[in-house]
């Protein structure tokens, strides 16, 4: 069986261990065209593939989806595993501002409060208009941002605790409108 994949070395298990994954997240490509791997990968939500040709440096036989080796590339895995793990995508909206602004995390509650806490696109009057719990959270608000791309709204710098930032995720769009686009895409990829 392929999927999930029953190859792996100890050191490669130890691997998956250490990066917070099991098996589940691995696509056994070995014997297969490195393309035709990748896409059976992507069809079941692996985000790795064992069996692949050892990489340059230590001969590593475990590569993310997107070609890198795994072992060498911590943070890679580490964004692929955040990219395609659950979590809720929400419209918050501002009446202040008349905007939304669209985002992912794992807990609406604690986001909420910070974005009101640091006065996010120079208000704080957020509120979480609507949200949708879906397997790659971060996949999917990227691909809303993509569509939300011409609605883009200004807003003031805010203070994140750390830094002064740019707001970049606010929009000038009706959270009905924006929670459409966000449905279309949620049911796109379920
Ligand atoms: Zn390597």
């Amino acid at each position: 069986m392929r999927f999930p994949a029953e190859n792996l070395s100890d050191i490669e298990r130890i691997f998956l261990i250490r990066m917070g994954l099991t098996k589940a997240s691995v696509y056994d490509g070995s014997g297969m065209r490195r393309s035709d791997a990748q896409a059976a990968a992507k069809k079941v939500g692996a985000i790795l593939i064992s069996g692949a040709s050892p990489c340059k440096a230590e001969g590593h036989r475990l590569r993310t989806r997107k070609g890198h080796c795994a072992q060498c590339n911590i943070i890679a895995v580490d964004k692929l595993k955040r990219y395609y793990s659950s979590g809720y995508v929400y419209i918050a909206f501002s009446g202040e501002l008349n905007s939304c602004k669209v985002g992912s995390t794992t807990d609406l509650k604690e986001r909420l409060k910070r974005l009101r806490g640091s006065s996010y696109g120079g208000v704080a009057d957020w509120v979480i208009y609507n949200a949708i719990n879906v397997d790659s959270a971060a996949l999917i608000e990227g691909q809303l941002h993509l569509k939300l791309d011409g609605f883009k709204a200004s807003g003031e710098y805010y203070f994140d605790g750390q830094d002064f930032r740019y707001p970049r995720e606010l929009y000038n769009i009706s959270p009905s409108e924006a929670w459409i686009f966000l449905l279309d895409l949620a049911q796109d990829s379920a």
